[in-house]
């Protein structure tokens, strides 16, 4: 990727972001404190004409404890970091235009012939995130950063790092960072009750794998979708080597005579890096993470959407405690929404989420697959989230 076409992509998310609503920034609080974010986005760019699109854009640094999930039947976003949120928001997009291909409408993304969809082959992918993903890949420039705090710092043995004793191949959070290639959960105080949610260094992991598809749009597509590049903000050498080790060699998988395996196919990213820092990054230890998260969709360039999210719903719509969720709290990114909207344009398929989920067999063969190699152990699961229209 040429320095002109990354300045073209970075200029045209920091414009976009400059256009998200006050409310759903961080702000400066009352106490003086500034407040910092993630930002996100997933760019097409047409590598014949040169042009690109944003497709979704999305703010955040926040996931929910796991047992928050008991109430959400699928209006719950369970994991508000950004470049999560920018994946769920691509495939929210996908999904509107497949209906606009049934109701006749042209699309600058797929193509549909007998009923299954192809990604238009011109279109390459860039996910923009203006810092590194939590997980691996950022455990070797947390070792070498002023954040490191003694917190993390412990005996390489100590149980609590550990979410179940018998999987040594998953470690909650930060803790003991020097332990490099393994799954993480998302990272937060330990005093916090603990998200089950996985890094987003272990997720995007996955997707080199299973494509940025979800279960709903996975089974639509002759062929899976997979992001082509990686841009981050001011690389430095510990960050390349963090990724590459996450990314590529803790996946690549050697058969017995030395050789790459086939049975594997890996759609490692390219990586690049940018010298535009994004304005509301966390610049001192003294800032505060926001909890408001965002997400906008790009159906076209005139046409978009754009909600805040608080606590896993529409900001505007928490409910406290164990308390019924509000109607209309289901953000355009959360498996309701999706699920409602694949329901009316698809109704053939199973009635619960979970169930059509299960039954994409071979999506979920490819997750096996880099599940087991990024954690031998074994997996540790969210709490069920399930969904009946
Ligand atoms: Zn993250």
């Amino acid at each position: 990727m040429d320095a002109t076409l990354k300045e073209q992509i970075c200029n045209l998310i920091s414009d976009e972001y400059k256009k998200l609503k006050q409310s759903s920034k961080p702000v400066i609080r009352s106490n003086g404190k500034k407040e910092w974010t993630v930002l996100a986005s997933i760019v097409k760019w047409d590598n014949k004409t040169n042009e690109t699109r944003i497709l979704s854009l999305s703010t955040g640094v926040k996931a929910l404890p796991d047992e928050t999930l008991q109430r959400s039947s699928g209006k719950m976003v369970h994991d508000c970091h950004a470049e999560i949120l920018a994946i769920r928001g691509f495939n929210s997009v996908i999904l509107q235009h497949m209906g606009f291909l049934k109701e006749g409408k042209s699309s600058d993304l797929i193509e549909e012939k007998e009923g299954k969809y192809t990604w238009k082959e011109n279109n390459k992918l860039v996910l923009y995130i203006s810092r590194m993903p939590c997980g691996d890949a950022s455990m070797d420039s947390l070792e070498e950063s002023e954040d490191t705090n003694e917190n993390f710092q412990i005996a390489d043995d100590a149980d609590q790092q550990y979410i179940n004793d018998d999987i040594k191949t998953t470690i909650r959070g930060r803790l003991n960072f020097s332990k490099k290639g393994i799954v993480r959960t998302k990272p937060g105080r330990i005093d916090s009750n603990i998200t089950l949610s996985k890094s987003c260094s272990d997720k995007l992991c996955v997707k080199q794998l299973s494509s940025i598809l979800n279960s709903l749009t996975f089974g639509l597509f002759n062929e899976p979708v997979y992001l082509d590049y990686l841009l981050i903000p001011m690389l430095k050498e510990s960050d390349l080597r963090g990724l590459k080790r996450c990314f590529t060699t803790r996946l690549v998988c050697h058969n017995n005579e030395g050789k790459e395996s086939d049975d594997f196919p890996l759609h490692p990213f390219v990586i690049e890096s940018t010298d535009q820092c994004f304005i509301d990054d966390k610049k001192s230890a003294a800032e505060d993470p926001s909890a408001m998260s965002s997400v906008k969709l790009y159906f076209s360039s005139s046409d978009t959407i754009e909600q805040a999210i608080l606590n896993g719903v529409r900001n505007g719509f928490y409910t406290k405690g164990n308390k019924r969720l509000r109607k209309n709290c289901e953000a355009i990114v959360s498996r309701y929404f999706q699920w409602t909207l694949f329901q009316t344009l698809f109704p053939s398929h199973e009635k619960s989420y979970l169930a059509h989920k299960a039954a994409q067999k071979a999506r979920n063969e490819l997750i096996s697959k880099a599940r087991v190699r990024l954690s031998p152990d074994g997996w540790i699961h969210t709490l069920p989230d399930d969904c009946v229209l």
